[in-house]
């Protein structure tokens, strides 16, 4: 399959490539980020704190629940309060990076943290968990974007379905820099039926639905609706029997020519795939093996993005059981 050859943006914490930017002076980096990703990815740093001001070192922050609102105030001195610059920075930077196909983030941040924030009372007392006032901002105002916490990395799925997100938005991105045509959003579809299926049957058929009305003057809408379906599709990783199920239709375009063998063996490797047994690379091996055999009579399930969403080398549907 074809892949951009350039870099593809994504936005990241700046701690999270080893610059001392957090409010102690130190850093968190990650080395997956820095090392395998980057070879993929052309980052574009941000330090939320550092960029609305605050000097390093400086005094932590923590989120408060203050009834109707949460704030971003200084631990020791809940009057410093940085809510304001924080939210309209991750304004600004989603403003200023429009080409972002990913944002992944610091967690446990009050400003970059996305999932399990601390949220205190303003006693001091944790209450409950929330994101960071950035991470919030940019959510908000680009509602598209992928965005993952960087621990979340460490989970095979977490990873692979934020990595599977930001391919699939960048390919959009490549899709309607050239103008929406009719003809290229079914072509875009049609490449990435399998991948909505593995994730959400659902939005698989409403997608399909949307392409199949494009005789209108204006496509602008249905395309922006379609990418907000798809990329809300994506965002739950797929389960083990919604990926079997794809695999069995895959399988079968191969009926007619695998001999009895090659078909138990590629029922095998399916069956122990949803067992836990073999990693979801083997059968989606085996059966990119049978359409490479004859190329040309499988140019439509080898085109699917289903069989190789990202780059190969990456290798992460090896961790995936
Ligand atoms: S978590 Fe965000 S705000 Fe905190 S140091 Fe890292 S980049 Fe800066």
């Amino acid at each position: 399959m074809d892949q951009a050859t350039s870099k593809i943006p994504v936005g990241i914490s700046r701690c999270l490539l080893g610059d001392n930017v957090r409010y102690n002076g130190d850093h968190k980096h990650n080395r997956f980020c820095t090392s395998v990703l980057a070879d993929h990815f052309e980052f574009v740093p941000t330090c939320p704190e550092v960029e609305i001001g605050l000097p390093v070192p400086r005094k932590p922050i923590r989120l408060v629940d203050m009834g109707n609102d949460v704030r971003a105030v200084e631990s020791d001195d809940p009057s410093r309060d940085h809510s304001i610059p924080l939210l309209q920075h991750g304004r600004d930077y989603a403003r200023a990076q429009p080409d972002l196909c990913g944002f992944i983030a610091t967690p446990n941040s009050p400003s970059c943290g996305v999932f399990g924030v601390k949220l205190y009372l303003p006693n001091g007392h944790p209450v409950n968990k929330t994101e960071g006032l950035f991470s919030l901002a940019l959510r908000q105002s680009n509602p598209l974007l992928p965005i993952e916490e960087a621990g979340r990395l460490n989970d095979a799925g977490l990873r692979e379905n934020f990595i599977v997100r930001v391919f699939t938005l960048h390919r959009w991105k490549n899709l309607v820099s050239t103008g929406v045509t009719a003809a290229g959003l079914v072509a875009f579809h049609s490449r990435h039926k399998y991948l909505v299926m593995s994730r959400d049957y659902a939005a698989y058929k409403t997608l399909g639905r949307l392409v199949s009305r494009l005789d209108q003057p204006d496509l602008q809408p249905i395309a922006d609706q379609y990418i907000k379906l798809l990329m809300a599709a994506l965002e739950t990783p797929p389960k083990r029997g919604t990926q079997c199920n794809v695999l069995m239709h895959l399988m079968g375009y191969l009926k007619q020519v695998l001999s009895p063998r090659d078909k138990q063996e590629l029922v095998v490797s399916i069956e122990d795939y949803r067992r836990g047994i073999v990693p979801l690379i083997v059968p989606i091996a085996l059966l990119r093996h049978h359409f490479e055999q004859q190329a040309e009579e499988y140019a439509y399930p080898l085109q699917q993005h289903y069989l190789a969403p990202y780059p190969h080398e990456l290798g992460l549907r090896s961790h995936i059981f």
